[in-house]
């Protein structure tokens, strides 16, 4: 069976600790590799190598930094279909997703901050009239900590790695444990690449073995997560205190608001997938539909008989809509969710059942479940649920569904579906999130800010934010 390794000083490791976990196959629910479960000696020693690589990285022209970065993203391109098959086995999303998104943009990432980096300049101010001249130096930090989750693995885990080597710092990087392999797979492109040993480490492990171990490091002096809520919470604790800076992206319970004068059947079909793409389990996901109530009926009609129609089965399918949830507590935890809408007066209009694919009876599928409900304020309305799971509403006014749409404590991102500018200026600028999209979703240019506010998160990446944040500001004033 595949053991999945750490990647430490540009080579495969055995962990000290020896300690292997099971790494399951959400499409048919068994065992297929073992994952390093990394103790805090395999995460020194992946600080050593990136504390000791930092001197020579940092020094790296722009030039030489940015060509590495550009060769790693053709090298991801050229393995797309090797990493989708890995990326789809490994968390149970459609292989067709993993090659049209996660893949190619992971790739992106890379190719993105390679080009990045090189218009990332100092500012300099001129004190007009006094003489003085003050130039701003933007230093990597050092070594930094990279931790990110399971519903976008390589994707989200290049979201933070690229930047932070782009400008500078070694890094120690930990994927999730529920979804290590493509991180895994990542480590042969690094060397084929010709990244220096020990500018990018990879330890594997549990978040609070593993994680925690690099969180608490003394002199890795930054830490870029994405993960949950509850997550984020403990490492703002452990972090703050010792002056680390943090970024961090966290869960979401996003509105979408769909008003009569749409274009209807745009927002239909993009509403289908902000609802259920990936099993839902997209942190942008749509989960809280709002829909004015002139087309509520025919808006909750017209939907349900769509998401009735989508295939949920085999993630290899070419034909497969809905692949498997990611694994077994997390699909109890969703189906949790159903159980509490219902016992809360909530009416599954349509899914709320696991389903048995043949050949793949254990595997972790869920049909995607649409729940109408009255009150706003009921858990699986407020809570974040991650999986194929939306709620609907309708509402009367434009005041009323701002009020419902900002009455949660997350504020990620949120969409609105109207032909009416003054609507769209309006509520943009009152909605509480940090990403408003404007009849489309998931629409992103990597050089805009991303990120939440409230229990979304703190801090931003994307573009020339992601690169202030791994970097140090240092102003330079000199009287002449
Ligand atoms: P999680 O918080 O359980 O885990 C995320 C990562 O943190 C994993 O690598 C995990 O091992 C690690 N971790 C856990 N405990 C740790 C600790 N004590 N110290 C250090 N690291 C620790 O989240 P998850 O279940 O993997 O991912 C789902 C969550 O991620 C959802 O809430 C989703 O909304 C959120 N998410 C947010 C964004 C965003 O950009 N805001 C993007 C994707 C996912």
């Amino acid at each position: 069976m595949e053991t999945i390794k750490n990647y430490i000083d540009g080579a495969y490791v055995t962990p000290q600790s020896n300690e292997w976990l099971d790494n399951f196959n959400p499409s048919n629910g068994e065992v297929y590799s073992k994952i390093a479960n990394s103790n805090s000696t395999d995460v020194e020693n992946a600080y050593t190598a990136a504390h000791a690589a930092f001197p020579s990285w940092s020094n790296t022209t722009i030039n030489e930094r940015s060509k590495i970065l550009l060769r790693i993203a053709d090298l991801i391109e050229q393995n797309l279909d090797k990493l989708a098959e890995a990326e789809s086995k490994d968390n149970g999303k459609p292989l067709n997703l993993a090659k049209a998104i996660d893949i190619p943009r992971a790739s992106s990432n890379f190719r993105f901050f390679g080009n990045a980096i090189t218009q990332f300049a100092s500012e300099a101010h001129e004190s007009v009239g006094l003489n003085t001249m003050n130039y701003t130096l933007r230093q990597p930090i050092g070594v930094v900590g990279c931790i990110s989750p399971w519903n976008l693995p390589l994707y989200l885990f290049t979201w933070k790695v690229a930047p932070a080597i782009a400008a500078g710092n070694c890094v120690v990087a930990k994927p999730s444990e529920v979804t290590p392999m493509t991180a895994y797979l990542l480590g042969e492109i690094l060397t084929e690449a010709g990244l220096p040993k020990g500018v990018l480490n990879i330890v594997h492990g549990t978040g609070p073995k593993t994680g925690q171990a690099i969180i608490e490091h003394p002199n890795i002096k930054a830490i870029s997560f994405t993960g949950g809520t509850a997550t984020g919470a403990h490492i703002a604790r452990t972090a703050a205190p010792m002056f680390k800076k943090l970024s961090l992206e966290l869960g979401g319970k996003n509105p979408n608001l769909i008003f009569a004068d749409c274009d209807y059947d745009k927002m239909l079909s993009v509403t289908v997938k902000s609802s259920f793409a990936n099993q839902g389990q997209i942190c942008l996901c749509g989960s809280r539909i709002y829909v004015e109530t002139s087309i509520f009926e025919q808006f909750k009609n017209d939907f349900v008989a769509k998401v009735s129609v989508l295939k949920i089965g085999n993630p290899a399918d070419a034909e497969t809509n809905i692949g498997a949830l990611v694994s077994q507590p997390h699909l109890e935890k969703v189906e949790n969710y159903i159980k509490i809408a219902q016992e809360e007066g909530g009416t599954i209009l349509c899914g709320g059942k696991r389903v048995k694919v043949k050949g793949l009876e254990n595997g972790y599928y869920l049909q995607p479940t649409v729940i109408e409900i009255k009150d706003n304020k009921c858990r699986v309305n407020q809570e974040e649920i991650f999986g194929p799971v939306v709620t609907i509403m309708s509402f009367k006014t434009e005041d009323e569904a701002l009020a419902m749409a900002n009455d949660v404590k997350y504020g990620l991102s949120s969409t609105i579906w109207t032909n009416n500018l003054n609507r769209t200026m309006r509520l943009s600028k009152e909605l509480q999130a940090g990403i408003v999209w404007v009849n489309t979703w998931l629409n992103r240019d990597l050089r805009t800010p991303f990120g939440g506010i409230k229990e979304s998160g703190v801090g931003r990446e994307g573009g020339f934010e992601a690169l202030k944040f791994f970097t140090e500001a240092k102003n330079v004033c000199i009287s002449y």
